[in-house]
């Protein structure tokens, strides 16, 4: 029976790719759950329990819920916390990284819209790494994420971005 739509594009695209090259394969389900509390670090209980981090940056657009304006980021920051528990269960959280609407200023930090081929290269990606490090399949040279399209976006606005306040924007990186 094919699962029910979550009716959130990260959700139902991970759950498709993670049946047939995790689940099928390993025969642990993986679900993936949203978490905007992520840091880019790890405890070390966190690390002995097995839990990774995987960092990318993606495009997405955003559009103001308080003025409707509407603007384009090439410079999305992604992190994914993921682990193979002890139940056999793998999870994995996501954090997309908010901006702040320049035309009302608001302190409200919007949250990204993925375009389906974005959202699927960094899960795709994030897969790869999962069948690395967490099931030692020998993938080498898990490549960058490839731009499907470039389009056009002004300069990054520091000033407006989640993570360049946080201080880790625009970064392809690993923690163990
Ligand atoms: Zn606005
Ligand atoms: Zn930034």
């Amino acid at each position: 029976m094919a699962e029910i739509s979550s009716g959130n594009i990260w959700i139902d695209t991970f759950q498709s790719l993670q049946k047939i090259e995790l689940e099928e394969k390993y025969g642990n389900k993986w679900i993936l759950q949203f978490n905007y509390n992520l840091v880019d670090k790890l405890t070390e209980e966190e690390k002995r329990k097995g839990w990774k981090i995987s960092q990318t940056t993606k495009f997405a657009s955003f559009n103001c819920s308080n003025c409707s304006h509407f603007w384009n980021s090439s410079r999305v920051t992604l992190i994914f916390h993921y682990c193979l528990g002890k139940s056999k269960t793998g999870q994995v959280f996501l954090r997309p990284f908010c901006q702040i609407c320049r035309q009302c200023n608001s302190e409200y930090f919007m949250k990204p819209k993925f375009k389906e081929e974005s959202v699927k290269a960094a899960l795709e990606n994030l897969i790869l790494k999962i069948r690395k490090n967490c099931y030692r399949e020998k993938i080498r040279n898990i490549s960058q994420d490839v731009m499907y399209r470039t389009i056009r976006t002004k300069p990054h606005e520091s000033d407006l971005c989640e993570a360049c306040m946080e201080g880790i924007c625009n970064k392809e990186r690993d923690v163990f």
